[in-house]
């Protein structure tokens, strides 16, 4: 799954070239940074390797949310369509903006249920956002439909879904605008960075300048650059954007290991008849960057979790439904409304009310289901050692629970 797994010398090779001129910002300096520009080259490469008509890099995938939301007018008291399974990043960026996060189930794609989406639109609904986790895709033609019928704003959180594709269209320039993270987990990385794309030259305009303190970029120099709005600094540096570059050329070939070694793990999984898999909306679009499974109850989930713990083959199974970072049942901080700050009345209200909010659809789901993370440097060996072994573990569970039964 992450590009750090493929580190070396292109990556070096992009940044040497930074350090040769010491111009490490991204604006400015023109004289001494003698024609380089790393983060204006991957804006260029991320446009054409996942076909949208504009880039604007930033420090993080968060900010990458938070800028696209801020350019897309998404503020005080506007409410976003999220799910209920993602990252915690996902909500932070829509509290930064003011905006208020209307968590809602999943169904078996891990994603937004469109369902659920239609029956949480009020007054106040402006934005649908659907995360595409665990390198797979929402289902958007449903969502895209909901979006024209309710006049909202499709925004897609791809962050952990590079080089997942939807219907031939990669995922994050399908809606209205969608985002990247590369930070050090994900499928390619800059070290920290993350990227907006759109087919809106406003929407990317917006962005630009929100980036870079609202600063226009259109002055002669950067001292003579104006304000049209407020903005913040979310600026990517030179020497991550070279990092980001070594690490683009090689999405394909990491694309390539994901799929083989998630085929190899499926047709150890696929034989128990006991397992089913995620649905995938296109099943031809998947990254292949986790293998998402189910156990027919949450009681064998969990059974099967602890005998991989106990045979010590848990490294890189994911068990959501536990898990603090990406699962609602866990946000004990969001649901306490625990700021730092003062946040607005609505926001609070809000938040206290997930406590009672029944997630038990998600629960059902959630509950059941394994991600099993596929590694780039696993030797052909060691993948069919590990299906082989969790396979094992899981028939191990299976049995003991049809002799108790
Ligand atoms: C990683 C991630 C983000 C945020 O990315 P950072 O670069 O770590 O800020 C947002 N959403 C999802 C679903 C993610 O997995």
């Amino acid at each position: 799954m992450p590009g750090f797994e493929l580190f070396g010398e292109e990556e070096r090779k992009h940044i040497n070239d930074v350090m040769d001129t010491g111009i490490i910002m991204r604006y400015g300096f023109d004289g001494p940074r003698k024609g380089i520009f790393k983060s204006l080259e991957l804006e260029k490469k991320v446009m054409e390797v996942f076909g949208c008509g504009y880039a604007q890099l930033v420090s993080s995938g968060t900010a990458a949310l938070t800028t696209v939301m801020a350019a897309l007018n998404i503020g005080a008291g506007d409410e976003v369509i999220m799910p209920s399974f993602t990252f915690v990043a996902s909500f932070e960026a829509i509290l930064s903006v003011g905006a208020i996060p209307v968590m809602v189930d999943i169904d078996e794609t891990l994603t937004l249920s469109p369902e659920a989406v239609t029956a949480a639109i009020t007054p106040k609904t402006k934005c649908v956002m659907p995360v595409h986790m665990c390198g797979s895709m929402a289902d958007m033609d449903a969502l895209k439909a909901i979006c024209a019928e309710h006049n909202l704003i499709l925004l897609e959180d791809a962050c952990q879904a590079i080089g997942g594709t939807y219907k031939g269209k990669h995922l994050g320039t399908i809606g209205d605008a969608g985002t990247f993270s590369f930070d050090f987990v994900k499928t390619i990385t800059c070290g920290e960075g993350g990227v907006v794309m759109t087919n809106s030259k406003d929407i990317h305009t917006k962005c630009d300048g929100y980036t870079d303190h609202g600063h226009d970029h259109l002055g002669v120099d950067r001292g003579t650059d104006l304000h049209p709005f407020l903005g913040y600094n979310f600026r990517i540096s030179e020497l991550h954007a070279a990092i980001g570059l070594g690490q683009i050329g090689k999405l394909p070939t990491i694309l390539g290991i994901q799929k083989k070694n998630h085929g190899i793990l499926k047709s150890y999984l696929e034989q128990i008849p006991e397992i089913s898999f995620r649905s995938l909306p296109d099943p031809e679009g998947d990254s292949h960057s986790f293998i998402s499974w189910f156990l027919p109850t949450a009681e064998l989930a969990q059974a099967v979790v602890a005998e991989m713990k106990a045979q010590g083959i848990l490294a890189g199974n994911f068990y959501w439904f536990d898990n603090n970072w990406h699962y609602v049942r866990k946000w004990q901080h969001l649901q306490n409304a625990v700021s730092l700050n003062n946040i607005s009345e609505a926001q609070k209200t809000a938040l206290l009310a997930l406590k009672d909010k029944d997630f038990s659809t998600s629960d059902a789901i959630m509950s059941r289901c394994v991600s099993t993370s596929i590694a780039l440097s696993w030797t052909e060996e060691q993948v069919h050692d590990k299906g082989a072994k969790m396979a094992a573990a899981i028939q191990k569970v299976l049995e003991a629970a049809s002799v108790e039964a």
